[in-house]
């Protein structure tokens, strides 16, 4: 997902006329009691939290940090500009405080002599209609998702392990909760929680709404769930497939993975319009926000069908197994992903194919998808210049990149060709071991290990490589080197070959690409004529030698009329079918104040993605996607 950035600007305010020389944090100003946390959510609706904390502090410099590199996010995205009214106080007076004149999200004070506490207190401003991840739109006149490393300090330097933190919650009137963050005790003012590490903390964020519904998933231990909330009580009403396969999926990851490393686990549905729309993992729950009516229009639902299983499966992959460069260890600390094409790669693959054996997809909707990720990739003519590894390195700005260009630029796509890289390492152990041994089995050796409460173990890209070695001896080094840190031409489709099948196009709309388009309110032409645009003509992106580019369409133009005739997805895609017969095509558009017409040479009427049996080869793609845990 491309994060659309839209924060409010926060005024600088009066700078504090008295400031001390504050140094880094000195190891005797931290005394390691339990920091005191207290959230005021009763404001959500008016799109304001206010956080209060109590810091044990010795005399002298202190600097604390706002939270800058958050996990899962893998790029320094803590919405610093966001936190407004910042205050410290100490024994009933002000601390003045400087922010650091480099590292805008760390703050140098000096506790004065005779405290034993630093009181700091701000608010956070959570941005309207936005998207984005947990800094995007995260609240609604009924329902709020808190992200506690919104709503905290912590001193700079420290492991996030190391400190412990005593957080507490005040909701509006009326409001229910869910979070996999243990509660010490509930009063009517406020949920206070069982004290925890800050790591723990960060990584257990609260779902709180006016309509709300638990839905529980297993009745056995470790208990799982899915607690929503909706901005109406309509959205709450999930059809029993739906709930089915969501027990469908606790049961398929069970047995793929063979040992769950969480206590409980809470998917954390947030059902809006208004809020932005992703998903981010956690170790026992993960933060899923989807538009309103997911649950219940069949179209959004499709779309939507893929994002539990694949936060469900970073519980494993992301939060158990974590490459080392995405464990810094603390939240200002900076990330490494160069290996985010197992963490994002690897999940979206599994995500995938998890949706369809727990029945989330059909078999139909599956291929559907692969297709689309298949042909895109290969229409992605930004591989001849970046290779996928620069994707991975470059994902902190490539995740805030716009979709313009994005054929020519690359974006994120370790997420797509992961998960084409992954099917094409799944085929080839079991060629290799002549059907005895599959992805299945690495996934079991490297996330499996034994059941029990949430640990991290790092691992290394020669991990990756050991761990497939002992499943299948192959040349693993070599088989990821050329696919990962290589320029090519087209998609590597060896994985969707192996699995029995050929892509191909025809001039039949997938009805996955229906859903999209219907939810997103999106033409994609691409594979036609080479534009990918919005229903209201506005050009997102054009695919650099397509039909298209060659007549001189680029994004950001609007599209207003096709062979003389008012622009909308049905006239264009009349106007493209009728190349077949009638040849080429004339498109007006708006380029700001100027219009142009635009000639372009292209016959080949309607094309689109599908996935067609290759009969000379046997069908491993349904044997993956086929259920292996028995009815729940
Ligand atoms: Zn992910």
């Amino acid at each position: 997902m491309v994060v659309v950035s839209l924060f409010a600007v926060t005024g600088g305010g009066p700078r504090p006329g008295n400031v001390f020389a504050a140094g880094q944090a000195r190891a005797a100003a931290w005394s390691g009691k339990p920091i005191t946390l207290e959230v005021d959510a009763r404001e959500a609706p008016r799109k304001r939290l206010q956080a209060r904390l109590l810091l044990p502090a010795a005399p002298g410099p202190l600097t604390l940090v706002y939270p800058q590199w958050i996990p899962g996010e893998h790029g320094p995205t803590g919405p610093i500009a966001d936190l407004a009214g910042l205050r410290f106080a100490a024994a009933g007076k002000p601390v003045p405080w400087r922010r650091d004149p480099v590292d805008m999200f760390a703050f140098h004070l000096e506790v004065p002599a005779g405290a034993d506490a630093l009181e700091a207190t701000f608010d956070y401003l959570s941005p309207p209609d936005s998207e984005g991840f947990t800094s995007g739109a995260s609240a609604t006149a009924q329902l709020t998702v808190v992200s506690w490393n919104q709503v905290l300090l912590y001193p700079k330097g420290a492991a996030s392990d190391a400190l412990t933190y005593a957080a507490s919650l005040r909701l509006p009137a009326g409001w229910k909760y869910g979070t996999a963050l243990p509660v010490g005790r509930e009063t009517a003012e406020r949920v206070e929680f069982a004290p925890v590490s800050l790591t723990t903390l960060v990584d257990s964020p609260v779902l709180a709404g006016a309509h709300f519904h638990t839905f529980p998933l297993t009745t056995a231990a470790p208990p799982h769930q899915v607690h929503a909330a909706a901005d109406s009580e309509a959205a709450l009403e999930a059809p029993p497939p739906v709930v089915a396969g969501w027990k469908s999926l606790v049961a398929e990851t069970g047995v793929l993975f063979g040992a769950r490393h969480y206590r409980s686990y809470s998917f954390l549905l947030t059902l809006s319009d208004h809020t932005a729309h992703f998903g981010l993992e956690h170790h026992e729950s993960s933060d899923d926000r989807v538009r309103e009516r997911s649950l219940v229009d069949e179209d959004a639902r499709r779309v939507a069908a893929g994002l539990l299983p694949h936060e469900m499966t970073h519980s494993w992959n992301g939060k158990y197994r974590r490459p080392t460069g995405l464990a810094p260890g603390n939240f200002d600390a900076p990330m490494r992903g160069e290996l985010l094409w197992v963490y994002e790669g690897l999940t979206t693959y599994l995500g995938q194919v998890l949706a369809a054996r727990s029945g989330l997809l059909t078999a139909d909707e599956y291929r559907e998808s692969l297709a689309l990720t298949a042909a895109g990739m290969d229409h992605q003519r930004g591989r001849t210049w970046r290779p996928l590894l620069d994707t991975t390195v470059a994902a902190q700005i490539l995740y805030g990149a716009r979709g313009d260009g994005g054929a020519w630029r690359r974006g994120v796509d370790f997420y797509p060709e992961g998960e084409l890289l992954w099917l094409e390492a799944d085929a080839l152990i079991r060629r290799e071991t002549a059907g005895a041994k599959s992805l299945d089995d690495f996934c079991r050796l490297f996330y499996g290990g034994t059941s029990g409460p949430p640990q991290m173990v790092p691992y290394t890209f020669d991990d990756v490589v050991a761990a497939l070695q002992k499943v299948a001896p192959y040349d693993w080094r070599g088989f990821w080197r050329s696919r990962v840190e290589e320029t090519t031409t087209g998609a590597p489709l060896g994985g969707v070959a192996g699995g029995g099948w050929k892509l191909v196009y025809t001039d039949t709309v997938p009805q996955m690409l229906r859903s999209q388009e219907a939810v997103q309110k999106t033409v994609d032409v691409r594979f036609s004529i080479g534009i990918a645009l919005a229903e209201n003509g506005r050009i997102n992106d054009v695919i650099p030698g397509s039909p298209a580019d060659r007549a001189g369409v680029a994004p950001g133009m609007k599209l207003v009329a096709v062979n003389g005739r008012r622009m909308s997805p049905e006239v264009l895609r009349q106007a493209i079918r009728d190349t077949k017969a009638r040849g080429p095509l004339e498109l007006l558009t708006e380029n700001g104040e100027f219009f142009a017409t635009h000639r372009l040479e292209y016959e080949g009427g309607e094309r689109y993605p599908r996935l067609e049996r290759d009969p000379t080869r046997a069908d491993l793609l349904s044997e993956i996607i086929r259920p292996r845990a028995s009815a729940p």
